[in-house]
This record gives structure tokens, C-alpha cells and sequence, in this order.
């Protein structure tokens, strides 16, 4: 599958954090002709093994979860009321179109409605929105008929929209945090299908990120990594009104190598052991300026005895939100510093 396929794939489909089914389903597809294992654990996460020549394990890290929704509460005329799954800012949702994920697996659209600017008091404009008093809409008029189509509290939602590429560069779709760093680490693989690994390489594309950190802790905790990167779809804020010292990545000036983050701060070693692979692929490279959000890294750096950890990001504007947008040649040089990472780490940090 080429690189904008792999891409549309991995960002149309379904997961929000504790209901990756789909997401697992489809990366299991993809990863398992290029391993010698694939393991499923008790909460989900998909783990990708091939053997190296050592024992010693590399492990990539890549979250399959995106930020979504879950009904909370019927009302009885029929509206839907929505309880987070992962951070929103509740300002940005009214109006957008939702997909909600019934029990028997089919998606059904709605409406995060909102009163019309018309009947409102220009008092009313300019109030703040919360989560709580938003609803969604899906043309029922009664909770009675709400039920008859099989919605049940609990149901997960997303906002959905189409991936698209919108220049030979530019490419906007849903869930780029962090189907791109699943991406990352599937290419990852099949750049490196035909090499010997000098030591095994465990691929964790786990779940429940956006709200705790959970899948990663109990990956971490099986696989008992020597070394590790995560592999984020991180924020990008170089746009209108934000000044270059609140910008975490910037979009199209490379990977972003983490320093630190609000859940670990990397080590310098590893970050400059990353600026030096970039460096010597003739890649450019940014920093994430320290200390905006929080990763896998955070639980996987501190599982067991301690794992010599970093974390790697493709910038990406406008996470969790209804439409991410990434650079094709951030992604692709992303790639490049992660195969690159899985040659050189063990000779690097191996004795
Ligand atoms: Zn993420």
C-alpha cells in the first residue's frame, strides 16, 4: 500500500479511545505478512514481533486510539448528550457531523447541534461553550425511537470527515494524532522487512493513549523493552496569533524530536542520538518545545527497571479537532530517523 493509501486507511477508521476494534483489525492486516508474530492482549493493544539476532528488544510505540465521544445520556425527545473521550476545547464542536458507533457495528451520523445565531442575545454569542451543553442530533424526535434504532448509553462517537489530499504536500483527514504515527511505524516495518535486526523489534500499537496513558503501561510492562520511541502525531501551532516561543512543532520543518513533555522528560542522550540520525540522513529536524502534552513515553519510560526512552512526532496543525492537516514530506522523513533508530539504537545504547 503506498504512503497516502496507508494514510487515508489508517485515518478513516473508527477508534476512539476503548474501542479500537477496527483500527487493531486493520493494522493487523497490514503488519502481519511483515513479522514472525502478532499478539492481541487483555486490553487491546496490537503487538507486532520480528525477531533479531539478539534478544534484547527495540520497541516503537504508536497509539491507536483518536479523541472521540460517548453517548452519556438520552433525553427524551430523542437528542443525545455526549461525555469526552480525550481532551476537547468544547468551543470548537457545535455544528460539526458525528459518526456513532451502535452495538452491531454500524455507524450512524449526527449533528452536534446548536441554537441559531438568530434567537440569541449577543450576551448569549459570547458565553463560553461546555461539553454538557451540547447535544447531538440524529433526526428522532423521542427516546422511544432512539432505542428502537439501538442506540445504548456508552455508544462511541468521532467527528468524522474525509481524508484528502489537498496539494502534493498537504494532507488533511481525521485522527492524524496518532494514525500517523501508525503509519510511521507500519512503513517502518516494511522499509525494514528484508534486513536482519541486529536485536528483536516489538511494535506496541496500543490503545487508550487520550485517556491515560493505558495501553502503553501494560505494553511496556509484556515486552520489557531495552530501548523505546514513541511515535506521536503531535501539535503544530505555527499559525496566525500564536508567538514562535507557544508553537510546540511547526509544520514542515521535520520531524519533531521531544525533549520533554508535561509526562517525561527525555533524556539528553537519546535526544541528541535522534538529532545526530537526522543529521546524518541529511533530514531537517525540529524540536518540540518542552513542555506541551503528554505521550506513551510517560508510562513507557518508567516501566519495570526503567527504559532508556524517546519519542519522535510528525507535526500536525489543528489535533484534536475535527480535521488535522500534516505535511507528506514530515511524515515520510519521520520514517526515515525511525528505521534509521531501529539499525543504530543497540550499538548506541547497547552496553
Ligand atoms: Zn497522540
Amino acid at each position: 500500500m503506498n504512503t497516502i493509501d496507508l494514510l487515508k486507511t489508517l485515518s478513516a477508521t473508527f477508534g476512539p479511545s476503548g474501542f479500537e476494534t477496527e483500527v487493531r483489525e486493520t493494522l493487523r492486516g497490514l503488519v502481519k505478512p511483515l513479522v514472525d508474530e502478532v499478539q492481541v492482549d487483555a486490553l487491546g493493544n496490537l503487538i507486532a514481533i520480528r525477531h533479531g539476532q539478539s534478544t534484547r528488544k527495540i520497541m516503537l510505540d504508536a497509539h491507536m486510539d483518536e479523541v472521540g465521544f460517548m453517548i452519556s445520556h438520552i433525553e427524551e425527545n430523542g437528542f443525545l448528550r455526549l461525555a469526552p473521550l480525550g481532551g476537547w476545547d468544547a468551543r470548537i464542536l457545535p455544528s460539526h457531523a458525528v459518526s456513532i458507533q451502535i452495538r452491531s457495528g454500524e455507524k450512524v451520523r449526527g449533528i452536534i447541534g446548536s441554537a441559531p445565531p438568530h434567537i440569541l442575545t449577543a450576551e448569549e454569542r459570547h458565553k463560553s461553550i461546555e461539553l454538557v451543553d451540547l447535544f447531538v442530533d440524529v433526526g428522532v424526535d423521542s427516546a422511544k425511537e432512539i432505542e428502537a434504532l439501538n442506540f445504548h448509553v456508552g455508544d462511541p462517537a468521532v467527528i468524522e470527515y474525509p481524508f484528502q489530499q489537498v496539494n502534493s504536500n498537504t494532507l488533511t483527514g481525521k485522527a492524524f494524532d496518532d494514525r500517523a504515527g501508525c503509519a510511521v511505524a507500519v512503513q517502518a516495518l516494511q522499509q525494514l522487512q528484508h534486513e536482519n535486526l541486529p536485536w528483536t523489534l516489538a511494535v506496541a500499537f496500543v490503545v487508550r493513549e487520550e485517556i491515560g496513558l493505558r495501553g502503553a503501561r501494560t505494553a511496556a510492562y509484556q515486552i520489557q523493552p531495552d530501548i523505546a520511541l514513541a511515535l506521536e502525531g503531535t501539535i503544530a501551532a505555527d499559525v496566525p496569533g500564536v508567538p514562535p516561543n507557544k508553537q510546540p512543532t511547526q509544520m514542515g520543518k521535520g520531524p519533531a524530536i521531544s525533549i520533554g513533555d508535561r509526562s517525561f522528560i527525555v533524556p539528553r542522550e537519546m535526544v541528541i542520538f535522534l538529532e545526530e540520525l537526522a543529521q546524518n540522513l541529511n533530514l531537517p529536524y525540529q524540536h518540540k518545545t518542552p513542555l506541551y502534552g503528554g505521550t506513551d513515553a510517560g508510562a513507557i519510560h518508567e516501566s519495570r527497571e526503567g527504559v532508556m526512552t524517546g519519542i519522535i512526532s510528525v507535526p500536525c496543525r489543528y489535533i484534536h479537532a475535527p480535521l488535522s492537516m500534516m505535511r507528506l514530506t514530515d511524515f515520510e522523513q519521520t520514517v526515515q530517523v525511525t528505521k534509521a533508530f531501529v539499525q543504530q539504537a543497540p550499538k548506541r545504547f547497547g552496553s
